[in-house]
């Protein structure tokens, strides 16, 4: 079986859980922040992917953890190692196995996603960038009718499912989230959306600018007429409903080393990679990225709270009723 490349392991210090952060992407989106995109990283096998997450585990927990994300980059790029790890962590006791993807590779294949379940997926958390096929192609260079097709068999299995898209002024805006919305419920009106705002700040291109709150309010109003789990968030990565305040995090690097990093540091590692990607000096970029001030920030968390309520018993209970 083929080797991938692990950039690291993040491991939380709220809750033991653990991130598996694989490199290489199949997609070139536009507005990547995402250095894992590019590749790299250590190239291990399942079992030594496996064997050193369970290291990293035991030393900084004392055990392991329940729960496992598996992100990147594009987690799903080589099935037979992506399923042998959702094993591998399925018989290591991990209860929630959460894969994050564009599920582009899903969808090209009939029986992707229900061997994912079969291995130990719980829980799936698909981008769905655009709805139209132009603008999915012009911003990731790709069509989206897998994109589509995975939502649609993930769907099938009754595993947890999250779709999250980012919203983009003129580019992918109100409308064309309310198509996806559209869609979305047609597939099934309980899943769970989630609208992130655009940020250009460590975006590959910075194709548009930060949405205001009005838009993502209207947006937002938009697609919940077709889905009651709609959400506002502000990071298209972590958790739903929203994650909880984090000053740092552990990275345990494939050779188990580690450190313990702030946002500031992981802001460091995008500025680093897109001065090597875009060949532009530190010096040159750090003046022009566009930060949010802190107002828009905190108008963003006022619209969090008013449009992220937390799931209702009822809609769980849906989910799990079509899971029986
Ligand atoms: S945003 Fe995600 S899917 Fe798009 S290129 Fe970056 S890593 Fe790949």
């Amino acid at each position: 079986m083929a080797k991938r490349g692990l950039q690291y392991f993040t491991l939380s210090e709220i809750e033991p859980r653990i991130w598996f952060m694989l490199t290489g992407c199949n997609f070139r989106c536009k507005g990547c922040f995402r250095p894992a995109r590019d590749g790299g990283g250590t190239l291990l096998s399942v079992e030594e992917t496996l064997e050193r997450a369970e290291q990293a585990c035991l030393k900084h927990y004392g055990q392991l953890p329940s729960k496992a994300m598996i992100t990147g980059g594009e987690p799903t790029l080589d099935r037979d190692y992506l399923l042998g790890l959702v094993r591998g962590l399925n018989a290591k006791g991990f209860k929630e196995i959460i894969l994050m993807s564009n599920g582009y590779e899903i969808g090209r294949y009939d029986n992707y996603a229900s061997e994912l379940v079969d291995a130990g997926v719980t829980e799936a958390h698909i981008d769905v960038k655009a709805f139209s096929e132009d603008i999915h192609i012009e911003y990731t260079g790709k069509s989206n009718k897998p994109v589509l097709d995975a939502v649609r068999r993930l769907d099938e299995t009754g595993i947890e499912l999250l779709i999250q898209t980012v919203y983009m002024p003129n580019i992918v805006a109100d409308k064309e989230i309310e198509r996806i919305a559209r869609f979305l419920s047609s597939v099934d009106n309980a899943i769970k959306y989630r609208i992130n705002p655009f940020t250009p700040t460590f975006a590959f291109e910075a194709v548009t600018r930060r949405p205001t709150i009005e838009e993502m309010e209207l947006a937002y109003k938009l697609a919940y007429r077709y889905l009651p789990n709609a959400i506002i968030s502000r990071s298209c990565y972590r958790e739903y409903p929203t994650p909880p305040a984090q000053e740092t995090w552990i990275t345990v690097y494939p050779d188990l080393t580690y450190k313990r990093r702030s946002i500031k540091d992981q802001e460091e590692d995008r500025i680093a990679w897109l001065s090597r990607a875009k060949a532009i000096p530190k010096e040159e970029l750090i003046p022009a990225l566009n930060r949010a001030d802190v107002g828009y920030i905190q108008e963003l968390t006022e619209a969090i709270t008013k449009y992220s309520p937390a799931l209702s018993a009822s809609n769980r209970n849906q989910r799990q009723t079509k899971r029986r």
